[in-house]
């Protein structure tokens, strides 16, 4: 068999790599790893990532074709991220090619030149805008215009408009403006990096804690090695002051950090506290970004031109230059786990990268998940711990509120709104808490008992009223509202239960004239409405803030002083055996928005659960507290993360065929699972959604190891067997939701 052959992660559902002869004209000693290929594939040419060039094939030579050409002289991927991906595509069993899609800019992909961006133009203000600037009536009628002058005043050597953009929104917009009256100018000339940011004025840290700084000088201790420290603190208690710090150490000595936030804690005020803070170029990676602007930041990164690199789950994969330390905020946060396609775990590949690089990697949050805290106690990671919030403002009280036989307003109790009443009399803030958006996620006929039912889902429709819709949440199927009663033509149609929509409009008689603002994916839908709701809250013009989780990450609302957890039920008995620790990280999550140190707040949980045990030890004693009960029921149950799971998933049109596919899949795997559990075939919690039948069958085992082993020879079969085309189906190792 005739040597050498490149071996190909090419865009495809197949689990395996695909091998090529070289290009003619292609010159071996120069490839590498890592290099962008242009192969044939069907019928059609893609783009595929060379993963090594081995000695010979398996297949027939005569089966093999040409690659078409080599797209990069050096590797575009470096030899870190390529061991992470195929890491990660082997542990959690997923076809390479799908594994490269997801965790590389689209651009390259699709065979875009790799070179570093032009830079931005970097504007000064002229001599013009420091008159107009000076004279304040030319302004007075424009406080945005007049905001960024004011800050390019600050800055002789002129910004590009990335960094203005947390002073206002639309900057580029501005900036043209004031070009076009003579009070800017701008330049590319003399840039010599993109998206640098010199802060006007750098703030001086404030002076650490004594916990900040036994944090600190743990992780300083080893930023030479790899090391998972878990550091766990509550709101305000000073984890990013922490993360700040150690960049700047690692900073100092000439390396690059990777941090990871979820996708709605990204939020502008963790950038804005990075940019000023931190002198460094920063590149951000998240999906609000165009292919353009994500590929830049992708280079940057790469070439070492960023210092700090921020992203979202697949920000994991980011090419660094030089790494050394990777930090994962709120890493309980389940955005980190993709739940389609590739299924990865963002937070645990970034442990794996810390170990593959020999880094130290960061976890932090309020409320670590659980598998984190039993990897601490294992000593596995090394907890540290910020016991107080800074400044010394106690956390607030958390109460539950028993809400049986209690008369009910809109889902709001008698206490509730007195409560309500007292805080905003003293001009205070109210925040409620209600995981559910629209009016009512049930639409109900009086007379007959017809339900706003799905025709795809197992699953009733919403109610959106001022849309005048029925939506569904799971397939997104939509219509107009019925009238009349599709089913007896009654026009008793009644909306059931409560959604934040509802909530609101309940809420404008009750507190007439006071400011309601209303946080969820339906308000905030269009571009700039999440801005000028919160510019509204932090102004005081509206001082009742419902909203669903949307409103529990990342953002702080100092003058929030009452929090109402308006349903705590639907979290304590989920179908998932990890319900209740959602609840409770959420619950700790919305309270932690609350407050500042000389205007505590109050938490108030709504529940017809009052003595569920695991709600009364996290509100008695707090998370810690709760997590050890929590792992004790876990351990009693051998449940993660006493036992390692995987989920086979399997959806078609007909329900018989997603469970003839699993129970074939069964029949292959007793023979070869011994020591393991398998568990179903099962129908998932909500069986048909999107007009498919879905159901699973789970695989647990007690070491992670045998769990690997086993899968290893499982998923060749199931790939060898003749495949049922009209089912789908899908492997899920380490699920965090068995939908
Ligand atoms: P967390 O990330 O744990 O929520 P932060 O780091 O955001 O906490 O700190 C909360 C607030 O306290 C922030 O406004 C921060 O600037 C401030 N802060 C943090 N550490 C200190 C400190 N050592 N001294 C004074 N203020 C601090
Ligand atoms: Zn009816
Ligand atoms: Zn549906």
């Amino acid at each position: 068999m005739p040597g050498p052959i490149l071996r190909i992660a090419v865009p495809s559902p197949l689990d395996r790599t695909f091998d090529y002869f070289p290009p003619p004209d292609c010159d071996l000693a120069t490839l590498h790893p890592g290099a962008r290929v242009r192969v044939p594939f069907g019928r059609r040419q893609t783009v595929g990532f060379l993963i090594e060039i081995g000695a010979d094939s398996e297949l027939d030579p005569g089966m093999l074709r040409p690659a078409l050409a080599v797209l990069d002289r050096e590797p575009i991927v470096p030899a870190d991220v390529l061991a992470l991906i195929q890491w990660a595509w082997r542990y959690y069993h997923h076809p390479p090619g799908e594994a490269f899609a997801t965790a590389l800019p689209v651009l390259l992909r699709q065979g875009e030149p790799a070179n570093i961006p032009q830079p931005p133009p970097i504007w000064r203000i002229t001599t013009a805008g420091l008159a107009a600037l000076a004279e304040s009536i030319a302004l007075r009628r424009a406080p945005v215009q007049r905001r960024l002058l004011d800050h390019l005043a600050q800055c002789s050597a002129g910004l590009d408009a990335e960094t203005l953009r947390p002073l206002v929104r639309d900057s580029v917009a501005t900036l043209r403006a004031l070009c076009a009256k003579g009070w800017v100018e701008s330049s590319t000339a003399d840039a010599p990096i993109p998206t640098v940011t010199v802060p006007p004025v750098p703030l001086a840290p404030p002076a650490p804690s004594a916990a900040q700084a036994d944090a600190v000088a743990a992780v300083s201790a080893e930023l030479d090695r790899f090391q998972v420290f878990l550091l766990e603190g509550v709101t305000g208690s000073g984890k990013t002051e922490v993360y700040l710090r150690l960049i700047e150490a690692v900073l100092a000595r000439g390396r690059q950090v990777l941090l990871l936030a979820p996708e709605i804690g990204l939020t502008p005020q963790l950038l804005a506290r990075l940019r000023e803070r931190l002198p460094g170029p920063l590149a951000v990676l998240h999906s609000g970004l165009s292919d353009r602007e994500r590929l830049n930041a992708w280079l940057l990164a790469r070439d070492g031109t960023a210092k700090v690199v921020v992203g979202t789950r697949s920000a994991v994969f980011a090419p660094l230059e030089a790494p050394g330390l990777v930090i994962v905020d709120e890493e309980h946060d389940l955005s980190y786990k993709q739940q389609d396609g590739f299924r990865y775990h963002a937070r645990d590949l970034a442990v794996i990268r810390g170990q593959q690089l020999g880094i130290p990697v960061v976890l932090g949050s309020a409320t670590p998940a659980l598998e984190s805290i039993q990897n601490a106690r294992a000593g596995r990671y090394r907890l540290l711990q910020l016991p107080e919030r800074v400044g010394g403002g106690a956390e607030p009280p958390i109460l539950i509120l028993d809400v049986r036989r209690q008369p009910m307003t809109e889902g709001l109790s008698q206490p509730l709104l007195e409560r309500m009443r007292a805080h905003l009399d003293r001009n205070e803030q109210v925040l409620l808490f209600l995981n559910r958006r629209g009016f009512a996620p049930i639409l109900l006929c009086h007379e007959c008992g017809w339900l706003s039912q799905c025709r795809h889902c197992d699953a009733r429709m919403t109610l959106h009223l001022r849309q005048r819709r029925l939506t569904c949440h799971h397939c997104g199927d939509s219509r107009p509202v019925d009238a009349l009663c599709p089913l007896c033509g009654s026009v008793d149609l009644r909306a059931v239960g409560h959604g934040t929509e509802r909530l609101e409009t309940a809420l404008r008689p009750l507190f007439p004239g006071i400011g309601i603002a209303r946080l969820d994916r339906d308000s905030t839908r269009r571009r700039g409405s999440l801005e000028t709701l919160l510019a509204d809250i932090h102004s005081g013009d509206r001082r009742i803030l419902i909203g669903t989780q949307m409103l529990a990450k990342g953002h702080h609302f100092p003058d929030v002083t009452l929090v109402g957890i308006v349903d705590a039920d639907q979290g304590l008995y989920g179908v998932d055996f990890r319900s209740s620790e959602r609840m409770a990280q959420l619950i700790l999550q919305v309270a932690g928005r609350a407050g500042r140190a000389e205007k505590p707040g109050t938490v108030i949980i709504q529940t017809h659960h009052p003595d569920h045990p695991l709600l009364r030890v996290l509100v008695l004693e707090g998370y810690p507290a709760f997590a050890a009960a929590a792992l004790t029921e876990r351990q009693a149950a051998l449940l993660p993360p006493f036992a390692h799971q995987a989920l086979l998933r399997a959806e078609a049109v007909a329900a018989e065929r997603a469970t003839a596919f699993l129970n074939a899949a069964r029949a292959l795997a007793e023979p070869i699972a011994e020591g393991l559990e398998l568990l179903g075939p099962a129908p998932a919690p909500m069986e048909r959604r999107a007009g498919r039948y879905r159901a699973h069958l789970l695989i647990q085992a007690t070491q992670r190891q045998a769990l690997h082993r086993f899968l290893n020879r499982w998923i060749a079969l199931l790939w060898a067997e003749r495949q049922d085309r009209q089912v789908r189906w899908s492997l899920d190792v380490d699920p965090m939701e068995l939908y």
